[in-house]
């Protein structure tokens, strides 16, 4: 098809790395054999988000024999959706893949992203077929978790699709202008529009290593989501109001009709119910006014200590 990006397009690959000195070796390997065999220009940007081990070490010796990569290191952890967020700021290519650094998304569907980019999709979203090596409760939650988002929001966001996606330069440029503290990406490359599409690929087994995301970290990823593109949870108080009237209006005809339940009873059990539901109110408010305080405080989203591979030429993206 005659397309401009079927010429010789350059494809920057990103890849968050935190902590992944046990497997780090095999990924540039596997993505050096990937890239040597393709046909397309590639640059690899690796984001050390602050590890604490010999992941940076591992990179800088990489770089030596591997022109292709380049590495941005920052100040500290900043989290694995900031990282994407720098990673996609330094890519210069006409698309940009984003990639876990242990090999569960394979490069092996990278070809199948890349035409459908040629086909005239500007993003094109690894769909998870089969998760391998994932506990049934990770699964089961990321399942629930995708579900009830899509039922809370506007925006079409794909369901069990993690950061593992290629994005045309035009998304690219749009999604580093989006300044967002506690990102959600991938539901930021949805709202961006344009034409999208999946591919269904089976995700690996974790190479070597373990999860950088503990049921914590996995929270506030799914509160980062929700609480970013929806408002649903913020009138939450009025389902509560039209609840409890219907029920203070049933427990006046009780007591009129049947006098079966005491009005202590009907007094305490609504008293509780009132405070359970102020409580949970007060508590998505603050989750809410918690972002716009992060916001308001305007501080750069992170920090860069050094890049390395990047031609000077390059202007330096904002932080
Ligand atoms: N990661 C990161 N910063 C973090 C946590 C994770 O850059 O604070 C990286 C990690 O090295 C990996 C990717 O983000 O390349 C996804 O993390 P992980 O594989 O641990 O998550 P999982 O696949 O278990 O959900
Ligand atoms: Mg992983």
């Amino acid at each position: 098809m005659a397309n401009i990006h079927s010429i010789n397009p350059l494809i920057s690959i990103v890849l968050p790395v935190f902590n992944e000195e046990a497997g780090i070796q095999e990924t540039i390997d596997v993505l050096e054999r990937f890239v040597v065999a393709r046909k397309e220009r590639y640059e690899l940007i690796f984001v050390d988000d602050g590890s604490r081990d010999h992941t940076i070490e591992i990179l800088h010796a990489a770089m030596q024999k591997f022109p292709q990569i380049r590495i941005v290191e920052f100040s500290r952890n900043f989290g694995h959706q900031l990282a994407i967020t720098a990673g996609v700021r330094y890519a210069s290519g006409d698309a940009v893949v984003v990639m876990d650094a242990d090999l569960q998304d394979p490069p092996s569907v990278i070809p199948s992203m890349i035409a459908k980019w040629q086909e005239g999709f500007a993003v094109v979203y690894g769909k998870r077929r089969h998760r391998d090596g994932e506990t049934w409760f990770k699964t089961a939650t990321a399942a629930a978790f995708y579900r009830l988002l899509r039922s809370m929001t506007n925006v079409d966001i794909p369901v069990d699709t993690g950061d593992f996606r290629l994005m045309d330069r035009k998304v690219v440029d749009i999604l580093a202008q989006m300044d967002e503290p506690d990102p959600f990406v991938r539901g930021m490359v949805s709202w961006v529009g344009f034409k999208q599409t999946g591919v269904l690929y089976d995700r690996q087994e974790r190479y070597a290593g373990s999860s950088k995301y503990p049921l914590r970290k996995m929270l506030g990823l799914a509160m980062n989501g929700i609480t970013s593109f929806s408002k649903l949870p913020l009138v939450i108080g009025y389902w509560g109001a039209g609840l409890l009237g219907i029920i203070s209006v049933l427990a006046v005809l009780t007591n009129l009709f049947l006098g079966t339940m005491t009005g202590t009873t009907w007094l305490i059990a609504m008293t509780g119910f009132v405070g359970a539901l102020i409580l949970l109110s007060l508590g998505i408010l603050g989750t809410y006014v918690g972002r716009m305080f992060t916001a308001s405080r305007q501080r750069p989203l992170y920090i860069v200590a050094q890049t390395e591979g990047f031609k000077q030429a390059i202007v330096k993206p904002k932080q």
